[in-house]
């Protein structure tokens, strides 16, 4: 960008598909650095809005849906975007430089960014009844009109979204019960201790944590009540079943389009997918540099920081290698944890106890003598202070 923040190496047209946490951080961002050629956004959903609330305040029935909302009007007027909302992208042509939407208009570009994100995994043992997924805010809706109290819910998958939506449906009364294939629920993750300290909350609150199960089989009788048999001979009833077992990158649009798909948008270093065609968010899968590795991040934090790199990329101001040190956190009745780095499973866990009267601690993971993930238990303030740690040490790494 030069002095008077005109971009130098800008393209005529940028179009974006998919109007959410990635794409308008990246429509905002080309904005932010003085792009001032055309940009289109395509987005299947109505208006852009923002999910972490969904298993959380929003379930909880504490924020009405207009607190969901990404962007004010005046904030989507200012983007001075075409917006296609309610509209679907179902081919993108990469030699051509074009994008078909399902209206059967043409949108031609000189810089596509495909923000699709992902779609929840359906698991073939529920095929008894159409279970409760919950990506979309009327996911969300459809879920809370169910969870009266006493009401049964099963929750299939005790992944982050599992748990924290039986956390949330608990405190509304509802009987719940979760369950999960793998006897330590999150340690791959989270790590061993944090993942024991998990389940401990779960339970003590009074959630039916079923662990080292899977759902084999399922029907349902005349009032609709389910019956899942599980893998240890076991059944659970249920009035209503949600099924949290990870998710899809919403790539079938791109089958014709000549660009790699595996498990995401195959993308170099710099998250670009082919000439002139970059990913980001939920569905791309970058070559990240640092790891040797294809990595594909389902984080709020990262749809953001790679929006960043992506219109930097666009705009030619920066083309360096994206290597984020990522960040999420997950909410648990009161408890909120924090993860910024990467843990594995060869770490060595050092605790820091913040405030013991309230649970609160630090746990800091090392490897080779080096500090490679920070994990907060209801610390946030400590946690910042160490996830700037591991942020310098990461930025020094890089010099
Ligand atoms: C219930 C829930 C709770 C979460 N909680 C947390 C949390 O606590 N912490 C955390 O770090 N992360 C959390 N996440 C993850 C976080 O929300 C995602 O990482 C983030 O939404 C990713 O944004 P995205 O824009 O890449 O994808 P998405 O938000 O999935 O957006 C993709 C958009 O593209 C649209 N689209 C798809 N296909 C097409 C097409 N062909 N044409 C046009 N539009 C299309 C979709 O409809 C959608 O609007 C949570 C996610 C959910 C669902």
């Amino acid at each position: 960008m030069n002095s008077v923040g005109k971009v130098s190496d800008e393209p005529e047209v940028v179009v974006i598909v998919g109007g959410s946490a990635a794409g308008m951080a990246t429509a905002s961002k080309l904005r932010r650095l003085g792009y001032t050629g055309r940009l289109t956004i395509i987005g299947d959903e109505v208006v852009p809005y923002d999910r972490p609330p969904l298993s959380k305040q929003f379930l909880a029935g504490q924020w009405a849906e207009d607190k969901l909302s990404l962007m004010s009007p005046d904030q989507l007027k200012g983007l001075d975007a075409q917006l296609f909302l309610g509209t679907r992208a179902i081919d993108l042509d990469s030699r051509r430089r074009t994008i078909t939407d399902d209206t059967g208009r043409t949108h031609r570009f000189d810089a596509a960014v495909i923000a699709t994100g992902v779609r929840p995994r359906m698991l073939d043992a529920l095929s008894a009844g159409q279970p409760h997924v919950l990506r979309t805010v009327s996911d969300a809706v459809g879920l809370r009109e169910r969870l009266q109290p006493g009401i049964r819910l099963v929750v299939v998958g005790g992944g982050f979204l599992g748990l924290e939506t039986a956390a949330t449906a608990l405190e509304l009364g509802v009987d719940v019960t979760v369950i999960e294939p793998n006897p330590h629920p999150l340690s791959d993750r989270l790590g061993m201790n944090a993942s024991a300290r998990l389940i401990d909350l779960h339970r003590s609150r009074g959630t039916d944590l079923r662990l080292g199960v899977s759902v084999a089989s399922s029907s349902r009788d005349g009032h609709g009540t389910w019956t899942l048999e599980l893998t240890d001979h076991s059944t659970v009833t249920a009035d209503d079943v949600l099924v949290a077992v990870g998710s899809v990158p919403q790539t079938d649009w791109l089958v014709e389009s000549g660009l790699g798909i595996s498990n995401g948008v195959v993308c170099d270093a710099t998250c670009q997918a082919a000439p002139h065609v970059w990913a980001v968010g939920d569905v791309a899968r970058w070559w990240d540099d640092r790891h040797q590795a294809h990595v594909r991040l389902e984080h709020r934090t990262n749809a953001i920081e790679q929006a960043d790199a992506v219109a930097r990329g666009i705009l030619g101001v920066h083309r360096d290698a994206y290597q984020p040190v990522p960040f999420f956190w997950t909410d648990h009745f009161d408890a909120r944890i924090q993860l910024a780095g990467r843990f594995t499973p060869d770490s060595s866990e050092t605790l820091i106890d913040v405030d013991p009267a309230k649970g609160s601690n630090i746990t800091l993971f090392h490897r080779d003598g080096r500090l490679t993930a920070v994990l907060g238990w209801s610390a946030p303030k400590d946690f910042q202070t160490y996830r700037r740690q591991l942020l310098q040490e990461h930025a020094d790494g890089r010099k």
